[in-house]
């Protein structure tokens, strides 16, 4: 008989768990949501296909783009590879993104052009020279890389607007996962004529129905080897024997399911599945110091038939209420209206914009567009604002040190449990570093690896980069 591996969510951490387990494992995945696909799923609104927010498909492992092109081999052409167009705005320009030495010479005034460059250049010089220091914060970290003109200009208050003050946050964060996050290794390898793939993608994949459909073929995958998917159904109790998850008692509505699981995998948020279990109150006090942003995005209706010369565009400015624009029609133009788009705003969910209802965010939105000429008012359609909790963990200075009590505590006392995705495991990541980690950990639990294997698979997720 197949051991039973039960995984909480069905985001494509745990599609991919369920689809490299389920010739091996029964699996039930166990979903609260209405649907599958988690963040990388879309959903149908007036005519259009929106995802929820730009979904590009770049895997940084060869392994990994081979899985993705395996669930298209059928029908290839539906798996789509576009030319990467982005901007990031800056000032009153927009600037091609990675940004390219000779727009900061051109595009800037030359004063302060050349005011970036040097200060870049005596800051190189200035680290070449002096002893080694060990960064600690975001700030110190970027001003040691790129001195302070860059450093204010870029990052400070797109890091202000995302996650909150950069003298908080750790260096971690600059290093992997700034949301114009490559742009440090960007403009160096601008500055050295050097071009590193896996930081910056010249093209990306997109499915031609919409993001949610890759999430969509491998939950197919998993029903063919009879895994199960029980949508909106919620975690109601666990029991432990000795070190051992013995029993589940899930919620689906309907009815009361009790599940005896050989391994539980979550991949929902630290925070909501460890409290079922007996914690000690260090464990408790970790959990808490680990802190979350929500998102709100904000579609934006246009009765154009395109309006962005990009597919996306970064803002780090504060003066605009968005990080970061998209279009869904430059990912593919299949189930959208022709002579309408959709332009999605992201936009993070800090003190000044949690109480904003959503007339005045998408007021606001609006306004910044009709200031960045990208809508004329006549052009609005309508606006329609979504808000999701706990999408950007937010890397603290003390992150690393609360994360390892959490899963020491676990790997000690619930041998059959696994925590892993972008919230079990508050790495903050992307699809394909999902379903690595996922196709890893599969692989792990089909040949019984041990803790400290599992401590080392950890330790190489850490090493994700987002790319843009
Ligand atoms: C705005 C935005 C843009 C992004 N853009 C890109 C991009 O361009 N390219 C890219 O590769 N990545 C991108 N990402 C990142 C990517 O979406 C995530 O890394 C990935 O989708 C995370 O997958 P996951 O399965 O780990 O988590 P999730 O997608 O969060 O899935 C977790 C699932 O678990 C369910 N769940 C949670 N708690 C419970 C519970 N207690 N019981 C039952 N079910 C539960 C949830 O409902 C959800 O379905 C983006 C993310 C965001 C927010």
């Amino acid at each position: 008989m197949k051991k039973t591996a039960v995984i909480l969510g069905a985001g494509i951490t745990g599609l991919t768990l369920g689809w490299k387990l389920s010739k091996d494992y029964k699996v039930i995945i166990i979903e609260r949501g209405k649907d599958i696909g988690g963040t990388c799923s879309s959903f149908c609104y007036k005519g259009f296909t929106l995802d929820y927010g730009p979904h590009k498909l770049y895997p940084q492992k060869k392994e990994i783009e081979q899985e993705i092109k395996s669930l298209y081999e059928k029908d290839p052409q539906k798996l789509l590879e576009i030319k990467k167009e982005s901007t990031i705005f800056l000032k009153e320009n927009f600037f091609k993104y990675p940004l390219q030495i000779k727009e900061i010479l051109t595009k800037f005034n030359i004063f302060l052009g050349l005011k970036l460059m040097s200060n870049y250049g005596l800051n190189m010089v200035k680290q070449a020279t002096s002893s080694k220091k060990k960064e600690e914060s975001y700030d110190d970290f970027l001003i040691s890389k790129f001195g302070k003109s860059m450093y204010e200009l870029v990052f400070k208050e797109n890091a202000e607007k995302i996650w909150g003050n950069p003298k908080d946050l750790s260096s971690d964060l600059a290093k992997t996962r700034v949301a114009s996050p490559n742009l440090i290794k960007v403009i160096l390898d601008s500055i050295t004529n050097k071009k590193d793939p896996s930081l910056n993608a010249e093209t990306f994949f997109y499915p031609q129905e919409s993001i949610r459909d890759l999430s969509e073929r491998i939950s197919q995958k998993i029903k063919k080897n009879n895994g199960e998917i029980i949508l909106e159904s919620k975690l109601e109790a666990v029991k432990v024997k000795g070190k051992r998850i013995t029993h589940l008692i899930v919620n689906s509505g309907r009815r009361k399911i009790e599940i005896k699981p050989d391994v539980f995998i979550s991949t929902a948020n630290l925070k909501d599945v460890l409290p079922f279990f007996d914690l000690p109150n260090r464990v408790l006090e970790s959990l808490n110091k680990l802190k979350f942003r929500g998102l709100a995005l904000a579609y934006i209706l246009v009765n154009k038939e395109k309006a962005m010369n990009s597919n996306w565009a970064f803002f780090p400015e504060k003066r605009f209420i968005f990080q970061r624009l998209s279009e869904q029609k430059s990912f593919s133009a299949f189930n959208q209206p022709k002579d309408k788009t959709a332009i999605i705003a992201e936009i993070s969910i800090r003190p000044e914009i949690e109480f904003m209802e959503d007339a005045e965010i998408i007021e606001k939105v609006k306004a910044d567009l009709i200031k960045l000429d990208i809508l004329k008012e006549e052009n609005f359609v309508e606006g329609l604002v979504l808000r999701k909790k706990e999408v950007y963990p937010i890397y603290s200075l003390d992150y690393k040190e609360q994360l390892k009590i959490i899963l020491d505590w676990a790997d000690e006392n619930l041998l059959n449990f696994v925590t892993c995705g972008r919230n079990g495991l508050f790495n903050y990541n992307n699809m394909d570093h999902c379903m690595d980690m996922a196709t890893k950990i599969a692989e792990h639990l089909k040949t019984n690896g041990t803790i400290e294997e599992m401590r080392k698979l950890r330790k190489y997720f850490e090493s994700y980069k987002i790319v843009d």
